[in-house]
């Protein structure tokens, strides 16, 4: 499986309860892009509206008209990110005064009138009940939304299929990323339909590989603490000596989340350095 899959369909009907239209937006972050779900049975609920791409809106209708639905009864959101809210200004001209709805937290320059959910509130599309639990890690407002129904989750961009979340450094916090996938883990879900890739099966397995690959990661990096003071380039010169070189900006990231997590739980400090990478060492 390719991470950005050119053939990956742009439309599906993956359950009873659940439709799902690509948002149209591939690329590195995004995989195959956005992936937009209609939950319930004849007055849907959707999750996320992809970035705001010029043939989403045709896309989505005629995916609507595939299963003889009207609109969307109501919109809710996973989280700010513009690949998951850029598409509701064109969804709102096509259905004037439907209601959009996120966990509004840290949040500015959202589009107007975005509705408060809150975190265990229930959201009720006809035949499919959705919770929304707040997950944060990726971005603080971040919620998941578990399917009563199918015992399935709809995971945002917590866990994606095809490759590993970003923690980005401004909004991003890789202790709470942790706590957010055994919260995850703790509902005993089956089906993960994630925001970017296919329908995972093996809820979770995933669950499990996503927890396991973070705590490898970390061992590594103490590992490569164990010899004395680091630089993050000289960290991931280790730690990802396999990896494309091309790839170790992105590296350095996810090495500085763990960082800030461990510096944050006392197992390193920072010795910062004027003009050059700061050096941590093992506490
Ligand atoms: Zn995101």
């Amino acid at each position: 499986m390719t991470w950005i899959d050119p053939g990956f369909p742009r439309s599906a009907t993956p359950s009873d309860l659940v439709g799902r239209v690509l948002g149209l937006n591939p690329g590195m972050m995004t995989g195959p892009g956005t992936n937009t779900y209609l939950v319930g049975r004849t007055r849907p609920v959707l999750i996320d509206t992809g970035a705001g791409e010029a043939d989403y809106p045709a896309l989505f209708q005629s995916y609507l008209r595939e299963r003889g639905w009207r609109r969307p009864e109501r919109i809710i959101l996973t989280h700010r990110h513009r690949d998951h809210l850029g598409g509701v200004n064109q969804l709102r001209e096509l259905f004037p005064g439907v209601p959009v709805a996120k966990m509004i937290y840290r949040d500015s320059g959202l589009p107007e009138e975005v509705e408060m959910l809150e975190n265990g509130e229930t959201v009720e599309a006809d035949g499919a009940t959705l919770i929304p639990g707040h997950t944060p890690g990726h971005a603080s407002d971040h919620l998941c939304f578990f399917l009563q129904e199918e015992r399935a989750l709809f995971s945002g961009d917590l866990i994606l299929n095809g490759s590993t979340t970003v923690i980005p450094e401004e909004d991003g916090d890789l202790g709470l990323y942790m706590e957010s996938l055994a919260r995850v883990q703790a509902l005993g879900v089956k089906r993960i339909y994630p925001a970017h890739g296919p329908v995972i099966e093996d809820g979770p397995g995933k669950i499990a590989e996503y927890i396991e690959h973070r705590l490898l990661r970390e061992r590594q990096i103490l590992e490569a603490l164990g010899g004395g003071p680091r630089t993050i380039p000289e960290i991931v010169k280790v730690v990802y000596a396999q990896v494309d070189t091309r790839l170790h900006k992105m590296a350095g990231q996810s090495v500085h989340s763990h960082l800030r997590k461990l510096k944050a739980e006392r197992q390193v400090s920072e010795e910062t350095q004027p003009s050059a990478p700061s050096r941590w060492s093992l506490l």
